[in-house]
């Protein structure tokens, strides 16, 4: 089977390796994927086309414009546009919460995905630096303010894409006294 997989990385695939990139290594075995980092089709016509995006991005908007069978990775946004949604052949969802809320108002076209990349992310010999890690873009929606404040006299630290527009949720990190990096490369 030829598949296209839709997603926008701007800085390409080495922000990408979690169990998502984990599970299309594993589809690679038997299938052609091919990978398109900019969210566009650019007029190819797979059997199976698959887009990982929240509702407003532009990968979203791609994989809807297209007539052939496709799958959605639901990255975010409104789940409530039940005729809007099943226009997809198969959604994921990242959790069991999201695809029982979705299952219960009447969408049968969906299920549980996602997961942890093993080879990456393995118990490890080595001293406990932080009690606790939050990885996740430092935008409102991650809600760090509530983190800040539930980790308060723990070692905490909290990473991920930095949002030049809600530099609120690094600032609230780090007057609570919460390490903060910004994005990092999975892999090495
Ligand atoms: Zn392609």
């Amino acid at each position: 089977m030829k598949i296209c997989f839709l997603v926008e990385l701007p800085y390409g695939k080495i922000q990408w390796a979690d169990g998502l990139d984990g599970a299309m290594q594993i589809l690679e075995k038997d299938h052609e994927v091919c990978y398109h980092l900019d969210g566009l089709r650019h007029g190819h016509k797979p059997d199976l086309l698959m887009c990982w995006g929240g509702t407003l991005s532009k990968t979203y908007l791609e994989g809807m414009d297209y007539s052939g069978e496709k799958a959605l990775f639901f990255a975010g946004g409104s789940r409530n546009n039940l005729e809007e949604l099943r226009q997809w052949d198969i959604i994921y969802f990242e959790n069991e919460i999201h695809t029982i809320e979705a299952q219960k108002m009447g969408l049968a076209n969906c299920m549980t995905a996602f997961g942890t990349n093993t080879q990456i992310f393995y118990p490890m010999k080595q001293p406990k630096m932080f009690d606790v890690i939050y990885p996740g873009a430092f935008g409102l929606w991650k809600r760090k303010d509530l983190f800040a404040q539930a980790v308060k006299g723990l070692k905490a630290l909290s990473l991920g894409n930095i949002q030049h527009h809600e530099m609120q949720c690094w600032d609230v990190c780090v007057e609570n006294g919460v390490a903060v990096a910004m994005d990092i490369p999975q892999w090495q």
